[in-house]
């Protein structure tokens, strides 16, 4: 394949799939995006501590074989474009992907760089773990018992961008039907000139293949359940449905390793019979609650897209807040990794914002590929390092007696705390 905004490198091998199945060779090319702001800043030091981790645990047998390729300011200052094609060409192409924060441009056609990247590659499933790491600050009591991983779908929902403003022609025809022809009487007449419309469309093909992602990923890592999270009792034509799609899912493609919260109780008093996960669902306010009082009843969370967006901030503030958030988009056959938070300008360039972020999201790149041993070294030197104390600023504020360090010091105190 001929490339014309970035040279690819002359060793390594593109990732492939063989019936489904991932196929990993030893020298895994990967497609970074350094990013806009703190990009400068978090990206080399993710590099730099995946490669410690991967030489560590594999002795130069397996490497990442990284290429830089270009989105943001960077992309507009060498290629008069924000997000050039071919870098997603590269995502889809090398099968993976890894990005430092991009800014939204200010004017212009773009919405947010970052959702163009997802939905102009179908990455459905915003995958967010979300562990507590001992030493790390927290408003809860035991945060320790925050160990989950949410499945947000990506691509439909309010956002899917059906939207009408108040007094548009749009909005005018739209109350014109609801009103005249589908016989609608709450929007009363005093409002129809002045009410705005937003559309949210949920669909059993996209609520099917992400709660597919969620229950595959449960009985891969062995979790014990995963819990619908929805507002079925209020909308219940698409929040709903998507809790009724998913059990249907979980029955018709993992009957039999799958088993539904109210079968639990009527057929095996309770005790899920062994290999199976439990289907559970869960109303989204009450999951609100259930996040803080009964924590560790959960494991694996699927969601439509805005409850996912709730709900994985207000989960994320429980174990560390936005240094250490991090994320994964996936779709069938490519997936990009990210921190949550963005570019941070003030800081930009500074060598003082917290890598952690996106060094994690490195662990879960490390864990698709497979290189659990690899992954396990970068949690191990990131969880010895907070413990150490030497940590970067954000931390450091909230934190007792800990020492402030820079971005790159940091991640030297991650590899160093690896063995
Ligand atoms: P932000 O960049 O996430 O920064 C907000 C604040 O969060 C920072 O001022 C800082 O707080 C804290 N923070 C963020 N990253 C941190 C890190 N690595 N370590 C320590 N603290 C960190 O949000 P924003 O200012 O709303 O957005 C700035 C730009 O980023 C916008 O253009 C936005 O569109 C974009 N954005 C991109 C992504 C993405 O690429 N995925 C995501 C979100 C936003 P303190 O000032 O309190 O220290």
């Amino acid at each position: 394949m001929a490339w014309k905004t970035f040279t690819p490198p002359s060793k390594g091998e593109r990732l492939s799939y063989d019936n489904g199945a991932l196929v990993v060779p030893d020298q895994p090319i990967i497609p970074f995006i350094l990013g806009d702001g703190i990009g400068v800043d978090v990206t080399p030091v993710m590099k730099e501590v995946l490669d410690a981790a991967v030489a560590k645990a594999y002795g130069g047998e397996r490497s990442l074989v990284w290429v830089e390729v270009f989105a943001g300011d960077r992309a507009m200052a060498q290629f008069g474009e924000y997000l050039p094609q071919e870098t997603l060409d590269a995502f889809t192409y090398y099968s993976i992907g890894i990005k430092g924060p991009l800014s939204t441009p200010i004017g212009g056609g773009i919405r947010s760089l970052n959702v163009a990247i997802r939905q102009k590659l179908d990455l459905y499933a915003n995958v967010r773990p979300l562990h507590y790491i001992p030493g790390l600050p927290s408003p809860v009591k035991h945060p320790e018992h925050m160990k989950m991983i949410l499945f947000r779908e990506a691509t439909e929902d309010v956002y899917a961008g059906i939207e009408w403003a108040a007094g548009s022609e749009g909005a005018r025809k739209l109350v014109d039907f609801l009103v005249q022809e589908m016989g609608v009487t709450a929007i009363e007449a005093e409002d129809r000139a002045t009410v705005g419309f937003g559309i949210k469309p949920i669909s059993e093909r996209k609520t099917k293949r992400l709660v597919r992602k969620a229950i595959e990923h449960a009985l891969k890592r062995k979790l014990d359940s995963v819990t619908l999270v929805h507002k079925g009792n209020i909308m219940k034509f698409t929040e709903g449905a998507f809790k009724s799609w998913g059990y249907e899912l979980a029955e018709e493609e993992f009957g039999d390793r799958t088993v539904s919260e109210s079968a639990l109780w009527d057929e095996y008093d309770g005790q899920p019979p062994a290999g199976t996960v439990v289907i559970k669902d869960r109303i989204a306010d009450n999951m609100l609650q259930q996040l803080l009082t009964r924590t560790d009843e959960y494991s694996v969370l699927a969601l439509p897209n805005l409850n996912g967006d709730y709900i994985s901030d207000a989960a994320a503030a429980q174990v560390g807040g936005l240094g250490i958030a991090h994320g994964a988009n996936m779709g069938d056959t490519v997936a990009v990794f990210e921190a949550v938070h963005g570019t941070a300008p003030k800081y930009a360039g500074q060598d003082k914002v917290n890598p952690t972020a996106l060094i994690l999201s490195g662990v879960m790149m490390l864990e698709h590929l497979g290189w659990d041993e690899a992954a396990d070294l970068v949690r191990n030197g990131v969880a010895g390092a907070i413990q150490a104390g030497r940590v970067t600023y954000d931390l450091a504020r909230q934190t007792e007696g800990a020492t402030e360090v820079k971005a790159s010091e940091f991640g030297q105190a991650i590899i160093e705390q690896m063995g």
